[in-house]
């Protein structure tokens, strides 16, 4: 990755930097650099060009490409080929293709919702590149909506000027995630191994040169050797007790490759989706926001519309001020929900529009036309995650990250709705053209010793702990009070990094605990209040000091650097 981020800046003030309590306790270690003990010499072995991790749109798109040019791909899956994030996706996937619309428009609409923290260069060139990746994925049978007249149907969402979303009915992500997965299937090139769980990145020197995985047929670990590695493993909602995302979604990607030195950008920034349907499901279901750009309105107890006076926005405000509002009004009311009510726009543009959502409400015993509908605000959406650069490079030769794994800056402090789909796209595509041939580690012989004393974990009451804890302190509102809070009890977990993991729900764990540390540790370090990051005891946007990107690389202190749009700071040390 080329560090070089400060080129044509200028110099702000240095940032005032964390409270000092939040100093303690670093720099950041966690754990071992291998969760596992092996040798290599003594495992099965596979080889391929690339290594992709994840099967939802980055790690498809990344595997599709890589094979068009004549490389051979390892696939790796933890799940079924669709159990991802991408096949949940409703709304759909930006791109400036109407007519009235310009990248200039998109590039806009992105920095203003990334509350000064979007790095400009990769929002130019992602939002670029929509119309031709959009392009490719129809040619490759996307079906997106027309309407009558042939040209593309757009919806629009939160934070875009005008409409400029893609969509499939209400099931944009099952459309893309069903015809790029069978593509792969198809494709020469490509090797998949589904219900194969990455444990570990597998580095030689500076050099990542594959993966050890857990291969559930042999119950135990094999090496895949490759030149280049793509983590494409998704986002980490998994993370809180109520979220969006699907059970895979545990940040497996960003902790192993926190373990083999990548650094890490961001984390303190998560989404959360103010309106996920509020029952017993897990993950709950999303009712998408263009809901609400078409009309739905949100009601409090008193069914009265409470966005009207928060924000010009009203209901279609920044997905964090309403999420807050939406929390303050659950307070006042003494409710697990608030209401979010469709009944005014009819039920055939119900039917029409959201299909889906409209069955799923149905089976649920809600009629959109005539019910009010529950709901509150759960994580969706990890907008830290691997630091790259536009071409996917992390911080360890060889070893690249697409998708809501890594943090490219697209989406600065808060992410614009339809972008991320947008991102997986473009970056996979820019990674494969980026590949170089290199030499793998197949060959060497790589090992770790693993713990003497063999201490068992169970899994699930930890996993529920973590995602109390995650939930009540590093959700929407944060303090230092509640950060120190989740501090010492996410201490208390990481025991579990140095037990002997012996399945995939053990490693979920290990990674879990991982993630959920380091994001506590950036909502700690981070005082102030920007876009998805909400500090009750720093309300106020600092930009003299804080308009930095936060940095964390295993052992070192952690590091600022510099948002990329003219005239900039450069990055700063905070030791
Ligand atoms: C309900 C919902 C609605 C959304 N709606 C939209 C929308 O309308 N528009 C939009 O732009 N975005 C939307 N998003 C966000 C978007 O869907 C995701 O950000 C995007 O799909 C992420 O794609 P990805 O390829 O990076 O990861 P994913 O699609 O999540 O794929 C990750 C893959 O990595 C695999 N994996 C993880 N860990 C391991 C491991 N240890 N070993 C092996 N494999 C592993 C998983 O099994 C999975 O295959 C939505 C998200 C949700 C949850």
């Amino acid at each position: 990755m080329d560090n070089a981020t400060n080129e044509g800046t200028t110099a702000a003030a240095a940032p005032a930097g964390p409270a000092p309590t939040a100093h303690r306790r670093l720099p950041v270690t966690l754990g071992r650099r291998y969760l596992m003990g092996f040798d290599t010499e003594e495992l099965p072995q596979m080889r391929s060009d690339v290594l992709v991790i994840g099967s939802g749109i980055a790690g498809l798109t990344a595997s599709l490409g890589a094979a068009a040019v004549g490389r051979t791909v390892n696939l790796v899956t933890k799940g079924k080929v669709a159990e991802t994030n991408t096949w949940y996706a409703q709304g759909g996937i930006a791109g400036a293709v109407g007519e009235a619309d310009s990248v200039d428009l998109h590039l806009a609409d992105t920095l203003v919702v990334g509350a000064g923290l979007c790095d400009e260069d990769v929002v130019r060139a992602i939002v670029d590149e929509a119309g031709d990746a959009l392009r490719d994925l129809v040619a490759m049978g996307v079906d997106f909506d027309h309407e009558a007249s042939g040209a593309i149907d757009l919806h629009r969402e939160g934070g875009h000027s005008l409409p400029r979303v893609l969509h499939s009915g209400d099931a944009t992500g099952a459309e893309i995630q069903d015809t790029l997965s069978g593509r792969v299937r198809r494709a020469e090139r490509v090797a998949l191994f589904e219900e194969h769980f990455l444990v570990d990145l597998l580095t030689a020197g500076d050099r990542c040169v594959g993966a050890l995985v857990w291969d559930p047929a042999v119950h135990g670990l094999r090496v895949f050797w490759s030149e280049a590695v793509v983590l494409a493993t998704g986002g980490a909602g998994q993370l809180y007790r109520v979220t969006t995302n699907p059970a895979v979604a545990t940040g497996d990607g960003v902790a192993a490759a926190w373990r083999a030195g990548a650094e890490l950008a961001d984390l303190e920034f998560v989404q959360f989706h103010p309106t996920a349907f509020d029952s017993a499901a897990n993950p709950k279901f999303l009712i998408t926001e263009a809901l609400r750009g078409e009309g739905a309105y949100l009601l409090d107890c008193d069914e009265n519309r409470f966005m009207l006076d928060v924000h010009p926005l009203a209901e279609l405000a920044p997905r964090d001020v309403v999420s807050r509002e939406i929390i303050k009004v659950m307070k006042r009311c003494g409710r697990p929900n608030v209401w979010l009510d469709a009944r005014h726009l009819g039920e055939p543009v119900l039917r029409a529009r959201f299909p889906m959502i409209f069955e799923t409400c149905l089976e649920a015993g809600y009629d959109l036309s005539k019910d009010l509908i529950p709901v509150a605000p759960a994580a969706h959406y990890s907008i830290g995650g691997i630091r790259v650069d536009i071409d996917g490079s992390t911080s360890v030769d060889g070893l690249y990250a697409s998708g809501e794994c890594a943090c490219t800056g697209l989406h600065g402090a808060n992410r614009l709705a339809s972008n991320s789909l947008l991102e997986g796209l473009v970056l996979s595509r820019r990674i494969v053209r980026a590949l170089e041939p290199a030499s793998s580690g197949d060959g060497l012989r790589i090992s770790s010793q693993g713990d003497d004393e063999e201490t068992a974990i169970d899994p699930a009451p930890a996993r529920s702990l973590l995602q109390a804890t995650m939930s009540d302190f590093v959700g929407v509102n944060r303090s230092e009070d509640g950060l120190s809070r989740a501090g010492a009890v996410l201490d208390g977990l990481c025991d579990l990094l140095d037990a002997t993991p012996a399945s995939p729900a053990d490693l979920e764990v290990q990674n879990m605990v991982t993630l959920a540390t380091l994001t506590a540790h950036a909502a700690r370090y981070r005082t102030e209040s920007r876009g998805a990051h909400w500090r009750d005891d720093f309300p106020a946007r600092d930009d003299a000091h804080w308009r930095v990107h936060t940095v964390w690389r295993r052992g070192a202190r952690p590091r600022l650097d510099a948002v990329r749009s003219l005239p900039m700071p450069p990055a700063q040390d905070v030791s």
